[in-house]
Order: C-alpha cells, then sequence, then structure tokens
C-alpha cells in the first residue's frame, strides 16, 4: 500500500506539470518578486512587460531572499488598524465565511494545528506581534482570551480552511500544520 501511495504521488506532481493552472502560475512566478525588489512602480512596470509583451514567458526567475515570516515587524511600530465593520453586502464577517465554506472535521481527532512551543503565543506572538495569526487567519481560528491568569491563545482548529496561512506566516515557525484526519476541512459543493 505504501508503494502504491508513493506511486500515486509521483503521477499527480507529473499531471500537475502538465496542467494548465502549472503554466499560469510559472508565468506568474516573477510578479511578487519583482515589486518587493524593485518596488511598487519600477516593479509594477516590470511586471506589465513581463506580462503583456512577454507573456510571463521570461527566461529567469526572480527569487525573494528571505522568507515571508521574516518580514514582520514589532506590533509597538505600527498604529492598529481601525477596519470598518462588515456590511453584508460586500464585506462579510469571518465566520458567516467560514459557514458557507462547509467546514468540517472529524471529532475527536488529533488536533492538525499544533504548536511546537507553546510558550511561545504569549511570549512572543502576543507580547512582540500582537498575535498576528488572529488577523491573518481568515477563519478566525486563533484567539487570544483574557483570563484572570493573563491572555491565552485558543485554537479553533475545527473551523480551519486549511490555507495553510499560519504554517508559512508565523514568526518564529512555531505552528505546525498537518494533514487533519479523516479528509476533513471545507467543501464547497458548487464549485
Ligand atoms: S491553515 Fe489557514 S485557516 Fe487554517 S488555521 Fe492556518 S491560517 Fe487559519
Amino acid at each position: 500500500a505504501g508503494d502504491a501511495g508513493r506511486g500515486d504521488l509521483v503521477a499527480y506532481a507529473a499531471a500537475f506539470k502538465g496542467s494548465w493552472l502549472y503554466t499560469e502560475l510559472y508565468q506568474a512566478r516573477n510578479f511578487g518578486p519583482a515589486l518587493h525588489k524593485f518596488g511598487t512602480f519600477l516593479g509594477g512596470a516590470f511586471n506589465w512587460l513581463q506580462q503583456n509583451l512577454f507573456g510571463g514567458r521570461m527566461f529567469f526567475t526572480l527569487k525573494d531572499k528571505t522568507s515571508d515570516h521574516q518580514q514582520l515587524a514589532p506590533a509597538a511600530r505600527f498604529q492598529p488598524i481601525a477596519y470598518a465593520r462588515p456590511d453584508g453586502q460586500l464585506t462579510f464577517d469571518r465566520l458567516s465565511s467560514v459557514f458557507i465554506s462547509n467546514t468540517a472535521h472529524e471529532e475527536e481527532q488529533p488536533v492538525h494545528l499544533q504548536l511546537l512551543d507553546s510558550t511561545k503565543a504569549i511570549a512572543i506572538n502576543f507580547r512582540e506581534y500582537a498575535s498576528p495569526e488572529q488577523r491573518y487567519c481568515p477563519a478566525g481560528v486563533y484567539e487570544i482570551v483574557e483570563e484572570s491568569a493573563g491572555p491565552r491563545l485558543q485554537i479553533n482548529a475545527s473551523n480551519c480552511l486549511h490555507c495553510k496561512t499560519c504554517d508559512i506566516k508565523d514568526p518564529t515557525q512555531n505552528i505546525r500544520w498537518v494533514a487533519p484526519e479523516g479528509g476533513g476541512g471545507p467543501n464547497y459543493p458548487n464549485m
């Protein structure tokens, strides 16, 4: 069964490489790094040229030298942003969007979002970065709960949409996303 599983994965990778999706992503590979390297205006001009004149078929690949999570700066350097409340017409609250994603996970399974060091949730994420996982997670999985003993990170793993942002963006790479048991997760029946 193990060999069959590996064979399936090899076939999946080959099928992905032969698909329109791979071609589209490959042609757009320089988009983000160009903006990071050359700035909004020069990078924007570069992207316009590469998309419109060259159709994304550049012979080189630009790369970012630092990982996304290393770009995060301490919260003390910024002012909090006051976002308008969702109007229910064009903008929606996160939990309504989770509801329409039909996200479900098997009960009683091991939590598929794990902290490698649970003390960092408050000592680093909360105190230095104002717990960015509260804001970047599209499903409101991470919540800081104020208790008499102090703040505590609550992880509502059953709402997870499997976008893997937390796996990539956590400032100390302390959140590990593992595949949930039973094929659980979002299920958009009309897509
Ligand atoms: S994978 Fe995405 S939806 Fe799930 S907890 Fe992480 S950030 Fe939230």
